[in-house]
């Protein structure tokens, strides 16, 4: 049987399958004659709970870094949280079994954050779920059935994964995931690509169409799954199987070299990343330095704004993590779809076209202010940048450097140290700024393409719209046009070039477009990095500029993408 689902991280795996589907749990409701002592089972249960979550937080830490830990103290918090362990008590008050309580207050507040338009809170659903999950198995005394530790080679199937199942799961024999839902953004799907596991999601009913300990096929790059495979199919996949993992193998050997073309054209290949966890992964795949560090998760994953001294010591610690590489770090961009808890904003109508990023930091100065004197006394420990995301206009890059420069003069008064000479450059990621970037590029020492907003706002199409998904498309001429005007406009400046963090960084089939329009530096997720490299490394310069030169005089992305695979094919390019 073959099934075809989302292609969500690549790799083949060939395993036996493992279906992790939690057992049902009885919580029928009961009356209770001693309700002093239905509360104090229920408080052993909550008490047990913590000592887990406690363990499971600290193998997360040990395991994937600080701020991936940092949803397990979320979760434990909702276990002292007055409104959720109050209620359930309420309950139990009124004469039911704790059991019951603990399943309607589940309820209650499920409802409450899934009914929430925004994404932030809407995913502390899944987070009440799981932690109220737990309470019931301490309750009924039984055990959440286990993924942590697994005898042999096992490919999970799940209807979804929660984050504690993935930080707790037995990383050295889970080889592959399939789920019944979940998409591309999914926490699963991106905790298959950062620990590089092939996973097929969304696939409807995986976890009821296949029994525990049948062999399965899942083929992460093509979005397959195989139940039952023949002895040919086995066959086959092994022999992909072993075509991908020698081509990432040889890809991997280029970890150390340059990324150059043929004829010697060197450009930078830098890494995105949302905590000082994800630094690891940049240097393994050989990335020089941070293009994107996009500080908002560090504000996202704290219950309370975070101070100088916490943001001061994640920048200090990523910046020391290389030695020559420097380190973009973008100031916050709040606002849109990321909203923090203990920051209320009011509602708007085009949450995307309204205030954020720089505009919300303009009206919060005292947290902009805090948020780049931090960055300021982390540049002493090695080469950082600052970079501001959403400008419109050049008016707004000289707000935001005297902003800069105002906290340089407050350091200066304090004796506290900073890089005098560091560099500040502007994200072009609305179409305003990238028509204007040669007047954009007076103010700054370098643009960074966004390309995940420019699209969406030079498109009119929402990034996170399905129903229009299919007209986000970065090779639409128009998107080339304002990138090479943007390149253009800072190479035509001796001091000031252009990177890229959008998704296009690191998307194969732009690659030798940019190359050739002479883009500096690109900034991708590390799983991409080592391709990037190789498209790099097999082209001359001139070809390149062959390339991008035809892409822009064709008249649509179809035609573009079409050209871009026969070029590639010509030279013996693999795509993974
Ligand atoms: C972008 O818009 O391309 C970008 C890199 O920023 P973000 O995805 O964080 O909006
Ligand atoms: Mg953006």
């Amino acid at each position: 049987m073959k099934k075809t689902g989302i292609n969500a991280s690549p790799g083949i795996a060939i395993a036996k399958a493992f279906v992790y589907v939690k057992r049902e749990l009885d919580v029928t409701e009961r009356v209770i004659e001693n309700i002093a002592d239905e509360k104090n089972r229920f408080e052993a249960a909550v008490e047990l709970s913590r000592v887990q979550l406690g363990a499971i937080h600290d193998k997360a830490v040990a395991e994937l870094g600080e701020e991936e830990a940092a949803i397990f103290e979320a979760h434990a918090m909702f276990l002292d949280d007055p409104e959720f362990v109050g209620t359930i008590g309420n309950e139990i008050d009124g004469g039911i079994n704790a059991e019951s309580a603990t399943q309607k207050t589940i309820d209650t507040f499920y409802a409450m954050f899934d009914a929430m338009d925004d994404p932030y809170f809407k995913g502390r659903a899944a987070d009440i779920k799981d932690v109220g999950t737990r309470i019931l198995h301490n309750l009924l005394g039984v055990a959440m059935v286990d993924i942590s530790n697994l005898d042999e080679d096992t490919i999970i199937l799940a209807e979804d994964l929660a984050p504690s199942d993935t930080a707790t799961m037995d990383k050295a024999h889970v080889k592959g995931f399939a789920t019944d839902i979940g998409s591309r953004t999914s926490h699963t799907a991106i905790m298959a690509r950062s620990l590089e596991i092939p996973a097929v999601l969304g696939l409807d009913d995986i976890t009821t169409s296949v029994k525990d300990g049948d062999t399965i096929i899942v083929d992460g790059s093509e979005g397959v799954v195989i139940v039952d495979p023949t002895n040919a199919e086995i066959a086959e996949y092994k022999a992909k199987k072993e075509a991908y993992e020698a081509y990432r193998a040889e890809l991997a050997g280029l970890k150390d070299q340059p990324a150059e073309t043929i004829d010697g054209h060197r450009v930078e290949i830098v890494g995105n990343i949302g905590s000082p966890a994800d630094v690891e992964g940049v240097l393994d795949n050989g990335g020089e330095g941070v293009g994107l560090y996009r500080t908002e998760f560090l504000y996202m994953n704290s219950e309370v704004m975070p101070d100088e001294e916490k943001q001061f010591a994640a920048y200090k610690t990523v910046i020391e993590s290389f030695k020559d590489g420097a380190v973009i770090i973008r100031t916050l961009d709040i606002g849109g779809d990321k909203k923090l808890p203990y920051l209320p904003l009011e509602e708007e109508l085009n949450p995307f076209l309204g205030l954020r990023a720089v505009r919300l930091c303009f009206q919060k100065e005292d947290l902009f202010k805090t948020q780049l004197r931090a960055i300021l006394r982390a540049s002493v420990f090695g080469k950082a940048r600052i970079m501001f995301p959403m400008v419109g206009n050049v008016d707004e890059v000289k707000q935001a450097k005297a902003l800069v420069k105002a906290c340089m003069a407050e350091l200066d008064a304090e004796s506290k140290a900073y890089d005098k000479d560091i560099e500040i450059g502007v994200m072009i990621e609305i179409p305003s700024a990238a028509i204007t970037a040669d007047i954009i590029a007076e103010e700054a020492a370098f643009f960074s393409i966004g390309t995940n907003d420019l699209c969406q706002y030079t498109l009119a199409v929402d990034r996170m719209n399905q129903n229009v998904s299919y007209l986000y498309d970065p090779l639409h001429p128009a998107i080339l046009r304002l990138v090479k005007n943007v390149i253009d406009a800072s190479n035509a400046k001796e001091s000031c070039f252009t990177g890229m963090c959008g998704e296009m960084a690191g998307d194969p089939y732009a690659t030798l477009i940019l190359l050739g329009m002479g883009m500096h530096e690109f900034s991708m997720s590390a799983s991409s990095i080592p391709q990037i490299k190789k498209i790099i490394r097999s082209v001359t310069f001139e070809q390149a500029k062959a390339i991008a030169d035809e892409a822009l005089s064709m008249t649509n992305s179809t035609d573009i993408r079409s050209m871009i695979t026969a070029k590639m094919d010509e030279m013996g390019i693999k795509l993974l």
